[in-house]
């Protein structure tokens, strides 16, 4: 059998013929020829002439351990309908990549479940690379109905680039894999973005939006949407009340600091150190330990027991057995942690108060929390995994990519 029928058969690229094998020190370059003669622009626009030639290069799947290369002329037209010379579309590489499709979906295939250091390494691809890769991966599977139909949506802020940027991320509280837009910056204007783009039909169909405490978010859902209910995502109120923990527990620390310094009695600011994890987690995830610190906190009737009792007592508002409830449970909070004395628990009811309405709405709606959660939680890990440190776009198409319902089909399974 000729090299060239051998690797026609095996790599059996649509639409080309194997010309030439050629073993190189970089692996192998396979030369192809295009079967047909139109010329192709990625709008869809054919045509016989030809602009210019010119050869060019993709990375496709290795060869066992060789890298292989396919190589052909390409050529340029002049686009009658995009009224620009463009680069003719291959049927083997999106426009534009030095990758072929199917080295580009392996690589997003991968970049969903391990962390960029490992694909590029296993793929012998830069970091860059990857990023391309995702983008175009997911320009390409991005269902493009998915703003269509949307009822109730959850929107949070997420960062990256160690948490010196910021996106906004939009969610549909009714589809599993849920992300369905994300754009640049925290701000009123990037979610007016969002409105805009929803269209005058799409935004009449929201019921409800759940978010943040940031007032950004709540004035342009306002603007955009005056009829759709608003409500605070529970885990927000959750992380706050979780901050206030923390706060508490220095203020208290600087307490007992500043009585061992009189000369009091007091049982040493030693001890608040290791109250953090008894006093913030969930009562039931506790370690026989954690639980021992926080029966020791009870029986010294220690401020920061108060503290783990107005936390849990926020917290009961999203296990009521009757959400009718609610209405009357938060105000009676409202009370108690007002009065409190307590500076962080204090200044906590004020924040809450401010929201009572909104956070009084999810609720009621019975919106699963456990959607902007999980979402936020997962984005965390992208970052963690290393894809957060590229521009806005790569991020976002990352988002997309893990949480955004897209499947990538392997090479190997079509
Ligand atoms: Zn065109």
């Amino acid at each position: 059998m000729r090299v060239q029928t051998a690797f026609n058969t095996m790599l059996a690229i649509p639409g080309a013929w194997v010309r030439t094998v050629t073993f190189t020190p970089a692996g192998v370059v396979v030369g192809l020829r295009l079967r047909r003669k139109r010329l192709r622009c990625p709008c869809g626009f054919t045509t016989r002439a030809v602009y210019d030639r010119s050869v060019r290069r993709w990375r496709h799947l290795d060869l066992g351990a060789c890298r292989l290369h396919l190589e052909a002329e390409i050529r340029r037209l002049y686009c009658r309908r995009c009224e620009r010379v463009v680069t003719e579309q291959v049927p083997w590489a999106r426009p534009g990549a030095r990758l072929t499709r199917d080295l580009e979906d392996l690589v997003a295939f991968c970049a969903q479940r391990m962390d960029k250091t490992t694909v590029a390494r296993l793929l012998r691809v830069s970091w860059e690379t990857v990023a391309r890769a995702v983008v175009r991966v997911v320009a390409d599977h991005l269902d493009a109905t998915r703003l269509q139909g949307l009822y109730r949506i959850g929107i949070d802020e997420v960062s990256y680039r160690k948490g010196h940027r910021y996106l906004t991320v939009v969610a549909d509280h009714d589809r599993d894999d849920a992300v369905v837009w994300a754009g640049k910056g925290k701000g009123a204007a990037t979610l007016a973005a969002f409105y805009d783009e929803l269209g005058k039909d799409g935004r009449a169909r929201i019921r409800a939006v759940s978010m943040d405490m940031s007032p950004a978010y709540a004035k342009a859902t306002t603007e955009a949407v005056p009829a759709a209910a608003q409500c605070v995502d529970p885990f927000h109120v959750v992380a706050l009340a979780n901050r206030a923990i923390d706060e508490a527990r220095r203020w208290a620390w600087n307490l007992e600091r500043r009585a061992e310094r009189a000369g009091r009695a007091t049982r040493g600011s030693r001890w608040v150190k290791h109250t953090r994890w008894a006093l913030l987690k969930d009562p039931g995830d506790l370690s026989r330990e954690q639980l021992g610190v926080l029966e020791e906190i009870r029986r010294a009737r220690s401020v920061l027991y108060r503290c783990w009792q107005l936390k849990e007592g926020l917290r009961d508002l999203y296990r009521l057995r009757r959400p009718q409830d609610a209405e009357l449970h938060l105000d009676w909070w409202l009370a108690w942690a007002c009065r409190s004395r307590i500076p962080a628990f204090v200044k906590l009811s004020r924040t809450v108060r401010a929201n009572r309405d909104r956070i009084l709405a999810a609720v009621e709606l019975g919106l699963s929390n456990s959607k902007m959660e999980g979402l936020n939680s997962k984005i965390r890990l992208i970052n963690h995994r290393g894809y957060g440190h590229h521009s806005a776009a790569a991020v976002i198409a990352m988002i997309y990519l893990c949480c955004g319902g897209i499947t990538v089909e392997l090479p190997t399974e079509r």
